[in-house]
């Protein structure tokens, strides 16, 4: 381990009021840290620039999940594994459970969660294709009051957001409107366990009689940010699936991302992973069929 233990300050608050104080007090000095998956490895690498933590894993208002009619509302500190076991997640937002069943292993989906997910702003992040394509909705709250945010909007560019350095993600808002849905969702990486996404998908359409309707395709690690493919999406919506259209929307899904090389994989085999699992969606979608 590389970096000191005493070097650091770490405070349990016990309620939402002390942490946002303490943020707004000395914005940018304190360091949130909820499931400390990704700190800690910044922690033990020493690269972790915050010398002064709080913890917020035991805030009750940020560990609850809210059913109501119109929306599910997820505390931004609730785990995989809760998001993983909850009955109206696993049903109504398959994208998300799958998603939060292939981030990391048991241990890392007992620590890990959304919130810090998103925070952290990795552009191959598991759960935000997900979060994308179900039109999410985040609660940002500090002493200056409550905000809400749509998740397209917080991501602003390679690892950077929209949060202010006082605010914390109170919650993450989605609405329920996606019933009758086909859905499809892959994640791409070197092994099936503990392994960062080459490229993930989370995809959510309707069809009938071949013709494709509010198609909604997000992409992670193809881009600094994880991506809507708003193009792809216009050029299949109100179409007949036929193999042309397949074509032309991998030619699209190409023209709209952004990969890079790095040590996971090449950007050629990035964008045409891309461009297959968007072609294996819309196949899905023709033998699927879902609305009258
Ligand atoms: C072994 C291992 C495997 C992993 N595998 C995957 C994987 O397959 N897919 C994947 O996507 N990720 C993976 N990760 C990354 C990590 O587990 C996730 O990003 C996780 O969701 C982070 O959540 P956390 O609560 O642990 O965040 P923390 O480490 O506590 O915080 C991360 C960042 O978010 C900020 N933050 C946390 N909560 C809030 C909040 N409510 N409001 C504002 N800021 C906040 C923190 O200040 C920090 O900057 C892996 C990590 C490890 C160590």
């Amino acid at each position: 381990m590389r970096a000191d233990p005493a070097d650091y300050k770490l405070v349990s608050p016990r309620n939402l009021q002390a942490v946002l104080s303490l943020l707004a007090d000395e914005p940018s000095q304190w360091l949130p840290i909820a499931g400390g998956t990704d700190v800690m490895v910044l922690y033990s690498a020493g690269k972790l620039p915050n010398r002064k933590l709080i913890d917020i894993w035991g805030i009750p208002e940020l560990r609850q999940i809210e059913v109501l009619p119109e929306r599910i509302r997820i505390g931004a500190a609730c785990t995989y594994t809760a998001l993983r076991r909850h009955e109206i997640i696993s049903r109504d937002f398959r994208l998300l459970a799958l998603a939060a069943s292939w981030t990391g292993g048991i241990a890392n989906q007992n620590r890990g969660t959304l919130g810090g997910n998103i925070a952290n702003a990795s552009p191959a992040a598991d759960s935000l294709p997900a979060l994308l394509v179900y039109d999410a909705e985040l609660t940002l709250i500090s002493v200056r009051g409550e905000r809400r945010v749509a998740y397209r909007n917080f991501h602003t560019g390679y690892k950077k957001t929209a949060l202010a350095a006082d605010e914390l993600i109170q919650d993450i808002s989605l609405p329920r409107k996606f019933a009758g849905y086909a859905s499809h969702a892959r994640k791409v990486g070197a092994r099936n366990a503990q392994a960062i996404s080459k490229v993930c998908l989370a995809a959510l359409g309707q069809c009938a009689d071949s013709v494709i309707r509010d198609v909604r395709l997000a992409l992670g690690s193809v881009a600094p940010v994880p991506l809507r493919l708003q193009e792809t999406e216009h050029l299949l919506n109100g179409n007949k699936i036929e193999l042309s259209l397949i074509n032309a929307a991998r030619k699209s899904v190409m023209k709209e991302i952004r990969p890079i090389g790095d040590i996971r994989s090449s950007a050629r085999y990035r964008a045409a992973v891309a461009a297959n699992l968007v072609a294996e969606f819309i196949e899905k979608l023709a033998v699927e069929g879902t609305y009258a």
